[in-house]
């Protein structure tokens, strides 16, 4: 009791010192962003070349951090350069906010505040410092879009500036990359990333060291997509489509056969369900050694497809092929897709042919890529809440910035109702009334398919509407740029849009008078998400820069996030006449808000544990780089086989010269590290799946992991030195270099890039461990 007491006491204590410490640095970068604005005067006298002048003087290549002095005369130089390039002058806020960047903080500051601005000042400082800068954008779109923006910010500071998106060449993208600002996606850094670990000559590499990453949207890259795998894959043939198991389960009945879990995460045979698949599959023992290893995952995945993978939800049927829909941005995530078996039962259900599969040559996670940046800042409209996260996974501390002028959106209290119907009811009321007076309302769905009922509802009651999904980036910015306009009803789900500017009256701003009498935008929650990170972000898309604006959610006690988090809560107690929980109910709110919370709790749970999953492979990855980088870049590989095969080295070397001996050692030492590679990914795959045994023998399945990664991780280095002899030795060598395809080694011969739509190690790892756990239960019990 006592000690907790003085826990208690001590962490309150430490608050206090901390939160003294954050006014001190506030304090005193208010100061520097003064000192900035007392140069303002004299800066504006200066012609375009002395303040490129001006700010070549700020020249270092030590990568160092900035003294008050150059702080401030490097955010007076921004300040004016975007006056006279964008004809917008810095607000103080946004200086404070490029502050905080060079001092690697994630920001906070609202949306609409003008991030793209302060974001180039920032990256135009550390470019003056010698680092090279990633600015990481959500889309290719926005990338584009940043840099050619404040292209002429950059000129003028005497910065170059670049872009990359995914139709550029490797040429395009060396130039790019060479620029000493490079604006990108995260995806498309990683996919150079992992290519170049694919390489096997010095001039095929694309990417650069990594410097500083300064991240846009940083919440939702940092943490909300950081589990998310790249993935580099290698031609293998597709394999032949189930087309018996999707038939199976399809007869399967919920509560008789099968069971779900209340979160709707897990779906398991029952005792009766898995007798009716044995009988269907011709009388086969589920359990047999034959079958449990083999039929029985597959029967699972199948009905895992079947049961919990919803067309139209979590992902669309077009053009013959599966797309998934991504949860966080309930929008078609191209290029994405399931783990591999799970992928192909989809396809099977869906009856489609089936997509070709490779091998997985490479990968990693969003998060390892951004770790092995030495610097990362970043700037977000929603910081605070995923302060803790941040701190965790990348020690990054956070800094709040104020908007410009005060917010004055009205938020205004959940609307809830008993029933998903009514809600629905509702929302549809609630658009006409506004409608009616011409306010423009912009409404946040959770998925597609909400979406597009929501539009033909509207349609219905004669409410014209745009409905943005899933088309490209370029043209959805284009729509929510006008959902400020007069009249204008826009349909969206989560993410779209996002990095957007929503002006009232439309993207000229010409009706923004008539638009703000009305009360400036109207934002629309069709239901809670899940953090109220997500929410925010919604609600922050009206209010923009000082205006009026007005957000709401709806809520019911049939939407999924009081199913499947606060099921064993109270229903409401008191229910008007439309189903609406009335003010009587105080419980009512509570309950809404603790289904969040207890959503929030279990994503930080599965983050952590990825984390702890994915940390390994992050290491032996980076070991393996480095060998790698040596092999590649130095005439190591010859040099350690002169030891290890005298003989042959000597025959080679006397038949083909030593520049054609030291490359062929190369060529064939990088081959057999990468299949060594590739093959260790393909281990723990395995590894993954049979994770669930352990459970069942109730050892700790990430010491298991490590206990059998590790040494497979050593042996690689062994087995892949020990084929890189053998092939040495027997290959055929001429002046022509090594013959690797002739000893059939050949490289793949096609690769692609992909997103892995669900962290294996996460939240389908616990799937498999609780599904099969409990299938193998059960089956024992019969
Ligand atoms: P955020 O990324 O913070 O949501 P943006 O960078 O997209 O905001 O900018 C929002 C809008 O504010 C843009 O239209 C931009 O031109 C405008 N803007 C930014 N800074 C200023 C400024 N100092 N003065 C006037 N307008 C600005
Ligand atoms: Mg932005």
């Amino acid at each position: 009791m006592a000690g907790e007491r003085k826990k208690r006491l001590t962490t309150g204590f430490w608050r206090l010192l901390q939160g003294r410490a954050v006014a001190r640095e506030t304090s005193k970068l208010h100061a520097v962003v003064a000192a900035a604005g007392a140069r303002e005067d004299e800066l504006r006298e200066l012609t375009d070349e002395q303040l490129t002048e001006a700010a070549g003087k700020l020249r270092r290549d030590d990568r160092g951090d900035y003294d008050e002095k150059d702080l401030a005369q490097l955010l007076a130089l921004g300040r004016e350069a975007a006056r006279r390039t964008l004809k917008e002058r810095p607000f103080d806020v946004q200086l404070q906010t490029a502050g905080w960047m060079l001092k690697g903080r994630v920001v906070e500051l609202a949306t609409g505040e003008g991030k793209t601005l302060a974001g180039a000042i920032t990256a135009a400082g550390y470019a003056l410092k010698g680092w090279p800068v990633h600015v990481v954008s959500v889309n290719d779109y926005l990338a584009r879009r940043d840099a050619e923006w404040m292209g002429p910010l950059y000129a003028l500071l005497g910065v170059t500036v670049n872009w990359i998106s995914g139709a550029c060449d490797p040429d395009r993208r060396r130039e790019a990359y060479a620029a000493e600002v490079t604006y990108a996606s995260v995806s498309e850094i990683g996919f150079d990333e992992l290519r170049d670990h694919t390489a096997t000559r010095v001039e095929d590499l694309v990417s650069p060291e990594p410097g500083v990453a300064l991240v846009d949207e940083a919440d939702s890259v940092l943490v909300d997509e950081a589990r998310v795998p790249l993935v580099l894959a290698g031609a293998a043939a597709a394999g032949e489509p189930d087309r018996e198991l999707p038939d199976v389960v399809r007869l399967l009945r919920a509560g008789m056969h099968y069971e779900i879990d209340d979160e709707q995460r897990n779906v398991y045979l029952t005792g009766a369900g898995a007798e009716a698949v044995e009988r269907a599959l011709g009388g086969i023992d589920l359990y047999s050694t034959e079958h449990v290893g083999t039929t029985l995952p597959r029967v699972n995945v199948a009905l895992h497809a079947e049961v919990l993978l919803r067309r139209d939800v979590d992902y669309i049927v077009r053009d013959g092929k599966v797309q998934l829909i991504n949860p966080s941005r309930g929008r078609v995530a191209r290029l994405q897709r399931w783990p591999d078996g799970l992928q192909a039962a989809v396809e099977a259900k869906e009856a489609l042919a089936a997509s070709e599969t490779g091998e997985v040559l490479d990968t990693i996670t969003v998060q390892a890529l951004l770790k092995r940046y030495p610097k990362v800042c970043g700037m977000t409209g929603t910081a605070i809440a995923a302060a803790d996260q941040l701190r965790t996974f990348y020690d990054l501390q956070v800094a709040e910035v104020p908007p410009n002028v005060p917010c004055i959106r009205i938020d205004e209290p959940d609307r809830i109702y008993d029933t998903v119907v009514d809600k629905n009811a509702a929302i549809v009321e609630e658009i006409i009334e506004a409608h009616r007076t011409g306010r423009p309302v912009l409404i946040g769905t959770q998925d597609v398919a909400e979406s597009e009922a929501l539009a033909a509802r509207l349609a219905e009651v004669d409410v014209p509407c745009v409905v943005l999904n899933a088309k490209n980036d370029a043209e959805e910015a284009a729509i929510v740029a006008e959902a400020g306009q007069y009249g204008r009803v826009t349909v969206s789900t989560q993410m779209a849009g996002r990095g957007t500017d929503i002006r009232l009256g439309g993207a000229d701003g010409a009706d923004h008078e008539r638009v703000a009498e009305l009360g400036g935008l109207y934002v629309i929650g069709t239901a809670r998400h899940h953090s109220s990170r997500l929410d925010d972000q919604l609600r922050g898309r009206a209010g923009r820069q000082g205006d009026p604006g007005r957000s709401v959610f709806f809520a019911s006690f049939g939407d999924d996030i009081v199913t499947q988090f606060a099921a064993e809560e109270p229903g409401p107690s008191d229910l008007d006449e439309h189903g609406r929980v009335t003010e009587k109910d105080k419980l009512a709110p509570h309950t809404i808000a603790h289904a969040q919370r207890v959503a929030e709790a279990e994503q930080l749970e599965v983050h952590a544990n990825t984390w702890r999953y994915n940390q390994l492979s992050a290491q032996h990855r980076k070991m393996l780089g480095e060998r790698r980088d040596q092999l590649l870049r130095t005439d190591k590989a010859a040099e350690e086989l002169k030891k290890d095969s005298p003989d042959r080295y000597q025959e080679v070397l006397d038949k083909v010269g030593e520049e054609v001996l030291v490359d062929a050692a190369r060529q064939i030492a990088l081959l057999h590290l990468d299949r060594g590679w590739a093959e260790h990914l393909a281990m723990l795959a395995d590894l993954r799946e049979g994770i669930h045994l352990w459970a069942l023998s109730r050892e700790s399945p990430i010491a298991e992991y490590h206990r059998a990664a590790i040494p497979a991780f050593k042996a690689l280095f062994r087995t892949s030195w020990e084929r890189t002899i053998e092939t040495f030795e027997t290959a055929k060598i001429s002046e022509d270099g090594v013959d690797l395809a002739g000893e059939g080694l050949a490289r793949p011969t096609a690769t692609w890039t992909y997103l892995v739509h669900e962290n294996p190690f996460g939240s389908d790892l616990e799937r498999s461990v609780r599904g099969l756990g409990k299938v193998l239960g059960k089956g024992a019990r019969r």
